[in-house]
């Protein structure tokens, strides 16, 4: 069986592959299908984007589809930056933007004010529209100040729940085995393993 990955991310590709070793699944990127026409994200929720962009790549493709979608929530900003987490800081914005808009909304908040979490959904899509969704998150707070220089986006001022280093002081083994990402696709592998592959 071919599982398209809604991803140009060649890691991704191998990180999924490595996990289904031995079982009768070949991942492909979606780059494969020369012509499959992008998806904006305009949904509301992290769910509705993934389900969009699956199913999309479903019909396309004409083979079952995989897509995420992922960002933060701050409770006290009323689950900001949310969907908008990529782009927080404007269209031109890049990961050091975002980061810094998000500290500077949250100047002055303390305690309780400062937990936020991580939340990844993963769709994975049928060609003929049927679909289900996998959710993960990572609960923990944001730090007054970056910390750390691996991972990406929002890494340096998360601290995981009961961790005293930010996910971007951890390697990457180390963040995968708690975030919202690992989650997901633990659930989804358990998925695929029960159901489809059997
Ligand atoms: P996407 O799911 O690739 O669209 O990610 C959306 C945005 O959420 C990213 O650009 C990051 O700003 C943020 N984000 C999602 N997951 C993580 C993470 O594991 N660490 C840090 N930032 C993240």
């Amino acid at each position: 069986m071919t599982i398209v990955l809604a991803t140009r991310n060649k890691k991704k590709v191998e990180e999924i592959s490595r996990i289904f070793e031995g079982y009768d699944i070949c991942f492909v990127a979606v780059d494969s299908f020369p012509g499959c026409p992008e998806v904006e994200e305009d949904g509301k929720t992290f769910r509705q984007n993934a389900v969009k962009k699956a199913v999309h790549i479903a019909r396309y493709t004409g083979c079952p589809a995989i897509a995420d979608d992922s960002g933060l929530e701050v409770k006290a900003l009323g689950r900001a930056p949310g969907v908008f987490s990529a782009r927080y800081a404007g269209e031109d914005s890049n990961d050091r933007k975002n980061l810094m808009k998000l500290l500077g909304e949250m100047r002055g908040l303390k305690g309780e004010d400062r937990q936020a979490r991580f939340v990844c959904c993963i769709a994975l899509a049928l060609p003929d529209g049927k679909c289900k969704t996998f959710t993960g998150y990572a609960e923990g707070r944001i730090a007054k100040k970056p910390k750390g220089f691996n991972g990406f986006g929002y890494d340096p001022v998360f601290y995981p729940s009961g961790r005293r280093r930010t996910f971007a002081e951890m390697s990457d083994a180390e963040k995968d085995a708690i975030s919202h990402r690992g989650k997901a696709l633990g659930r989804l592998c358990i998925y695929l393993k029960n159901t489809v592959v059997n």
